[in-house]
């Protein structure tokens, strides 16, 4: 660890940091990483860091844009993930529910070697997490749960459940949606609840994917089967909580069974290999990222539907941005004033919005049950195909 950037209280109190990071998960453990590279030091607090990856597959996966994974490969994570548990995407397929209405993006024609890369949750937490606890500006400090918060002039003050409080200039939130950071602090926040229930699981497919991103938009909601190393798929079904309850009430075998029949065979049958989990889905944005020593980065921030894939990389977005304008703060020593964190908030709100407005508009369109919903999102994606500038715009939003 550092002592040139830290102050010690002459009276013996703890000392200052110029940033505590609230959560260790991906875009905390980013966070740490980006805000030490810039040269700031960090103390991040976390319930634990993650375990090292096991040979079992993982049921959250996350397909990780090309912008997501230069910053990722930036903090030194990237090429620290084994080859073996990473799957390039070379192409999108996404189906109406009438015959005919398909949108294809492909890589070569987004001129990226790949639209995306599949990684599991814990392999590449596991990667970031070396990369914190061998950082010599990054203290961690697991487990530990701060219970209060108090915000001066000078610093931010968290108050731990059993440990020392950690005084800093600066408190960035990256602590998941249902943030204590954001709640304790009175961050109001804008929220819509999907009547959609996401279930995920793995399956071995047997028919080759072809490193194919595939999605279903469905009268029951959107069946996304996105690619992973060794013939697997991984699904993530965004249906009606009844639809959802049904899949989850499924033996693994017939599950397996409906999502093959569902996927209109598209990967041949289907083989069952990790256990169904679901979540309940929503949108919901902070009005604000930032107040005077607090920020907020990642889903503390933002939630968009999954629909997207676009959860982690809205994050990592943030810790990109906020990361740059800590660099080229120039003489401004203190990392915690206002106004230099509302250049962080300006740099990404319009993303931020944009992405909630787009997932929510999809996610609208495609469970309306009003008459000429089902023509309009077919002859959208039917449109949306014959238009090459449309669907390349589209594909570099997905890239970046
Ligand atoms: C079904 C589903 C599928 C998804 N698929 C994708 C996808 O394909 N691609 C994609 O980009 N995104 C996807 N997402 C979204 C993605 O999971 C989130 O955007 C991402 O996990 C956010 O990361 P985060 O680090 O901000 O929050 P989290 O992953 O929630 O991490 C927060 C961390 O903070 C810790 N924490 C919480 N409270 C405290 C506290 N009081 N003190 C200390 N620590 C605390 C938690 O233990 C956790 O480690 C999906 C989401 C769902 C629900």
């Amino acid at each position: 660890m550092s002592t040139t950037e830290i102050s010690t209280d002459p009276n013996g109190g703890p000392a200052t940091r110029d940033i505590a990071v609230v959560g260790a998960g991906l875009v905390g453990l980013a966070a740490a990483l980006a805000f030490a590279e810039a040269g700031l030091d960090v103390v991040l607090l976390g319930a634990a860091m993650p375990p090292p990856p096991t040979d079992r597959l993982d049921n959250r996966i996350y397909a990780i844009s090309p912008g997501s994974a230069a910053l990722i490969d930036r903090l030194g994570a990237w090429g620290q993930l084994p080859p073996a548990r990473v799957q390039p995407v070379h192409g999108m397929a996404v189906f109406g529910d009438r015959p005919g209405a398909t949108l294809q993006f492909d890589a070569l024609e987004s001129g990226v070697p790949a639209l995306a890369h599949i990684v599991e949750s814990g392999v590449l937490s596991a990667a970031l997490a070396a990369r914190v606890a061998a950082h010599e500006r990054i203290e961690v400090r697991v487990p530990s749960r701060p219970v209060a918060l108090q915000v001066t002039d000078r610093e931010a003050v968290l108050r731990l459940e059993a440990d020392e409080p950690v005084v800093a200039r600066l408190v960035v939130g990256a602590d998941g949606a249902q943030s204590w950071v954001r709640q304790v602090a009175g961050f109001d926040v804008r929220t819509r609840s999907y009547p959609q229930t996401a279930v995920v699981a793995n399956f071995l497919a047997e028919l080759p994917h072809g490193g194919i991103a595939r999605q279903w938009f469905r009268d029951d909601g959107v069946l996304a089967l996105l690619p992973l190393p060794g013939g697997h798929v991984s699904m993530v079904w965004s249906a009606t909580p009844a639809v959802a309850e049904d899949l989850m009430d499924l033996p693994p075998e017939e599950l397996a069974i409906r999502v093959a029949a569902a996927a209109v065979g598209a990967l041949g049958a289907l083989t069952s290999v990790t256990p169904a989990s679901s979540f309940p889905l929503r949108a919901m944005a902070a009005d604000r990222f930032v107040m005077p020593r607090l920020a907020l980065v990642g889903d503390a921030a933002h939630n968009v539907h999954p629909l997207a894939g676009q959860g982690v990389n809205l994050g990592f977005r943030d810790v990109r941005e906020f990361a740059s304008v800590l660099e080229a703060r120039g003489g401004q020593r203190d990392c915690g004033v206002l106004p230099l964190l509302r250049r962080y908030e300006r740099a990404r709100r319009e993303d931020v919005r944009t992405m909630i407005a787009v997932t929510d508009g999809l996610q609208r369109l495609f469970s309306s049950r009003l008459p000429g919903a089902g023509w309009l999102r077919n002859a959208g994606l039917r449109l949306t195909a014959g238009l090459p500038m449309i669907r390349q715009g589209l594909a570099q939003h997905a890239l970046a």
